[in-house]
């Protein structure tokens, strides 16, 4: 049977990323899969688009207009589970792209769900609280048709935190007639958030590390260190990175790049940040330029802020022994061959920042059986997880000769794609 395919027509050519990046991800594991490269197409569209728009009125009066996105990029193994992103950057086709590394990373987990992804395009910093409130309820409003605690369960991602998650279940909530806490995770405690949530992707992040470095040889214990990105997952990562004796010697946030050779004094930084927004101005470490940054000599290298940070030419700069990918799509594939080249071991997004949407599992689970656990039980259960799976796509790598990403990319396809044959196409 002939496969048909289309280049999707609602994107700009002119700008063809991450969704191109993704994509390329794709072709790379299509010879892998054997006959259920046959499915292979079902993996380069979405399955289903939704644009919003997103009125408001805004403090002084006025009615701004915002564009939203939620994009479900396949359902085959269950509801499609994904964050929400508000950012200046936002585009569909960096919504796609997302909700696409979602759908690879709930499979290569083995979490029941698809993946999705949305987002709206705006500086959250812009705003007050009153308006960003306003945005997010008419954005969840707006969504509502197609998201739900058993079709798509959005959770926080850049620009959005637990404040936002507790608006959105609120307004659906309102919505429906009744109190849906699964319809988001990431949400505060006392709306049926989990112990652990808010923690959970950086945790990963380390998880994922100390068991890359367990196979190469490389300590946690003295191991340098360099994040990228100083937010919920950045910071929490370099924050437990510490805990087990690394030394976190440069950070970057949007407004500034610091190092301490000595080591950066991790909980300041968070006492810095939390009071003054950034990095800028913390007194515990130097500031130093872009370019020696991305030269500083370290064991692990963290990028933890947005997608396509690690270009080719930064690849053939990078000084470190294992990149541990907290952000989503930070490594351009032509990167991603240059430090393959370099014999830099790449643990890649849809593994190393998988402990995030792995405990909005168990938030969920929680929340429908209105049953909670202790932070011991979930920390226990998310290194249980993290490991198997680490162990899994590991073993794949050494057996097929594969990187870490593609053999992430096979086991996750695999499972999608079976979901897929076995379901059959309607009609
Ligand atoms: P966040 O908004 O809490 O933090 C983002 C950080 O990146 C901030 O410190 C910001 O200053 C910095 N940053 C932004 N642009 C930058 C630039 N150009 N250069 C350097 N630093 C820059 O967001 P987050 O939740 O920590 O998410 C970070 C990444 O991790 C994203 O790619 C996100 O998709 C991914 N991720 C997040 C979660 C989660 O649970 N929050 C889960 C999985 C993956």
């Amino acid at each position: 049977m002939a496969v048909t395919q289309e280049t999707l027509s609602y994107l700009d050519p002119a700008r063809p990323e991450p969704w191109a990046s993704f994509i390329e991800q794709i072709d790379r594991v299509a010879p892998h899969l054997g006959h259920l490269s046959h499915w292979i197409e079902t993996l380069k569209r979405p399955k289903r688009i939704l644009i919003v728009d997103v009125p408001i009125v805004r403090d002084d009066g006025s009615i701004a207009h915002f564009e939203g996105y939620r994009v479900q990029h396949n359902l085959s193994r269950g509801p499609g589970k994904g964050g929400v992103r508000f950012h200046p950057a936002v585009s569909l086709n960096e919504v796609m792209a997302l909700s696409g590394w979602m759908t690879v990373k709930n499979a290569a987990l083995g979490l029941p769900y698809g993946g999705a992804k949305g987002g709206i395009r705006i500086d959250p910093r812009q705003f007050s609280r009153g308006e960003l409130e306003r945005i997010t309820r008419r954005y969840t409003s707006e969504i509502g048709i197609v998201i739900g605690p058993d079709k798509d369960i959005p959770a926080p991602d850049v620009g959005t935190s637990e404040q936002t998650m507790a608006w959105m279940m609120d307004t659906y909530s309102v919505n429906v007639g009744h109190t849906a806490s699964g319809v988001v995770t990431g949400k505060p405690i006392a709306l049926g958030g989990s112990l652990g949530r808010q923690e959970a992707t950086g945790r990963g992040v380390y998880i994922a590390a100390r068991e890359a470095g367990r196979r190469m040889g490389v300590a946690i214990d003295g191991a340098r260190v360099v994040v990228q990105g100083f937010g919920n997952v950045g910071g929490i990562a370099a924050r437990i990175f510490r805990e087990n004796g690394a030394k976190v010697v440069a950070l970057q946030d949007a407004e500034a790049t610091i190092a301490n050779p000595a080591g950066i004094d991790i909980p300041a930084t968070l006492v810095h940040v939390a009071a003054h927004g950034s990095l800028s101005g913390f007194f515990g470490a130097e500031p130093i330029s872009e370019e020696e940054f991305w030269h500083l000599e370290s064991d692990y290298f963290v990028p933890a802020a947005l997608e396509g940070q690690v270009t080719p030419e930064r690849a053939r700069g990078l000084r470190t022994k294992i990149v541990v990918e907290g952000a989503n799509g930070p490594t351009t594939p032509a990167a991603d061959d240059i430090l393959r080249d370099r014999y830099i071991l790449v643990v890649p997004d849809v593994l190393a920042n998988a402990g995030g949407v792995t405990v909005s599992y168990f938030e969920w689970v929680q929340d429908f059986s209105s049953f909670f656990w202790t932070e011991d039980e979930i920390n226990a259960r998310l290194e249980g997880i993290m490991v198997k799976a680490f162990d899994a796509i590991w073993h794949t790598a050494q057996e097929r000769r594969v990187s870490i990403r593609t053999a992430a990319f096979i086991i996750a396809c695999e499972r999608v794609l079976a979901a897929r044959e076995q379901r059959g196409l309607y009609p």
